[in-house]
């Protein structure tokens, strides 16, 4: 016979309720976190050798996990889609990017479409990517709930600023963010 504790369901039920608000960053990579090598192709990173984590960027991921924040890289790759680059390839240089990042991301996302021929939702400034990995991240951490208003959108790009705008997150430019200015999450 199983007696029921009723301290063991208001436990339960408190539980219920502690659901953790989760303050993520959205971090842009070429030009933001990584620095972009390739004098072939300015502004993007194609091969593997070429990837570096700015140490700034590295200092202001530390910062925000350390604070208990998520991290996702959130990047355009149409090189991909105009057949300049493999998906294979950008697959390895984020698995590198990944690496040299002590693994700090918890997701790394990319649009391999080319807005000439292929319009679609996921490249920035549409907000896709990110409402993905808001969705990934609930099914990843159940008891999280990404909080838009303590979360934070870096990048060097106005598409950028635009795509922080149309998901409802504070942006800051990927060059204040490497001086240290908001590099940590907000705290209610
Ligand atoms: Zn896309």
């Amino acid at each position: 016979m199983t007696l029921i504790d009723p301290n063991l369901i208001q436990t339960s039920t408190s539980f219920d309720r502690a659901v953790v608000e989760q303050a993520v960053l959205f971090l842009d990579l070429d030009g933001t976190a990584r620095h972009c090598m390739d004098e072939a192709v300015p502004g993007f990173v194609n091969k593997i050798e070429d990837v570096v984590i700015m140490p700034e960027a590295r200092e202001g991921m530390k910062a925000w996990r350390d604070n208990g924040g998520r991290i996702v890289a959130i990047s355009n790759q149409a090189g991909v889609g105009k057949g300049y680059i493999s998906e294979i390839m950008i697959a390895r240089i984020m698995a590198e990017t990944q690496k040299c990042a002590d693994d700090m991301f918890d997701m790394i996302l990319w649009c391999p479409h080319d807005p000439d021929t292929t319009p679609c939702r996921c490249r920035k400034p549409g907000i896709g990517m990110p409402l993905r990995a808001i969705s990934e991240l609930s099914r990843r951490y159940p008891y999280e709930v990404v909080a838009r208003d303590l979360s934070l959108f870096v990048g060097d790009r106005p598409e950028d600023e635009e795509c922080a705008r149309g998901l409802g997150v504070r942006f800051v430019s990927a060059e204040d963010w490497r001086r240290g200015h908001s590099q940590l999450p907000l705290v209610r």
